[in-house]
């Protein structure tokens, strides 16, 4: 499936540019050229990325950020203009997932448009609502450790633990679904797609990683085994 971008910029020539690039390269595109117009688009829209200019009329670019955070985990690039330090730091304490500089090479938009697609794909499947300890959109936690989706980070009491994306997909995964036991055929459709049907020892092996970098530094004891079954994480303290 080409994954759908909506570019959030005032400038319509620039704005045009980006979008001809974009489309030549198999992506369906949308655009918006103030800041309102972008918020809703982004808002009521299905889009696997978001290119935000931060200055933009009606509603600065962090603003749009900002409000769109707060109920969607749409990743976010954003367009700084050159030099404007603070707006990046914002920009990304704010939740955005890159930045590039204007003015830019196009190949380089378009190879950072391919790492955030690749690292942050947009979960197209919300039927699944059995959410755990789910205090805020994007936010999952268990005790001490806080998974925010958005940002693609885990922290355990502060410190950043660093997972790779099957391992980041399998804890997730596990937290949406608290005190659910989760089958290795449920796991693995989930964590590796449908391709690797049948290799549920896959999951064993992720398991263990996770375990490695959260259970066995932090003396926890998350991830539990069913014998037979498969794995689940139980409500914290349960
Ligand atoms: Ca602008």
């Amino acid at each position: 499936m080409d994954a759908a971008i909506l570019i959030v910029e005032d400038e319509e020539k620039l704005s045009r540019f980006i979008e001809l690039e974009l489309v030549h390269e198999g992506y369906r595109t949308d655009k918006a050229f103030d800041g309102r117009e972008g918020l809703t688009k982004a808002l009521e829209g299905d889009y696997d990325l978001i290119l935000l200019d931060i200055m933009l009329p009606g509603l600065n670019g962090l603003e749009v950020l900002r409000r769109l955070q707060k109920e969607k985990s749409t990743p976010v690039i954003l367009l700084t203009a050159r030099d404007a330090v603070m707006d990046k730091v914002a920009g990304l304490d704010a939740g955005a997932v890159d930045y590039i500089t204007k003015p830019f090479a196009i190949e380089e938009l378009l190879a950072r448009i391919r790492v955030a697609l690749k690292l942050h794909p947009m979960m197209r499947d919300d039927s699944n609502n059995n959410t755990g300890d789910k205090n805020k959109e994007g936010i999952l936690t268990w005790g001490s450790l806080v998974m925010d989706i958005p940002a693609h980070t885990v922290h355990y009491a502060g410190h950043e633990i660093t997972l790779t994306n099957r391992e980041f997909m399998m804890l997730r995964t596990l937290l949406e679904n608290v005190d659910i036991v989760l089958s290795r055929d449920t796991l693995l459709e989930k964590v590796c797609g449908y391709e690797y049907m049948g290799e549920t020892n896959m999951i064993d092996v992720y398991i263990r990683y996770l375990r490695s970098k959260i259970d066995d530094v932090f003396s926890v004891k998350m991830i539990q085994t069913v014998r037979g079954v498969g794995y689940v994480i139980k409500s914290y303290g349960s």
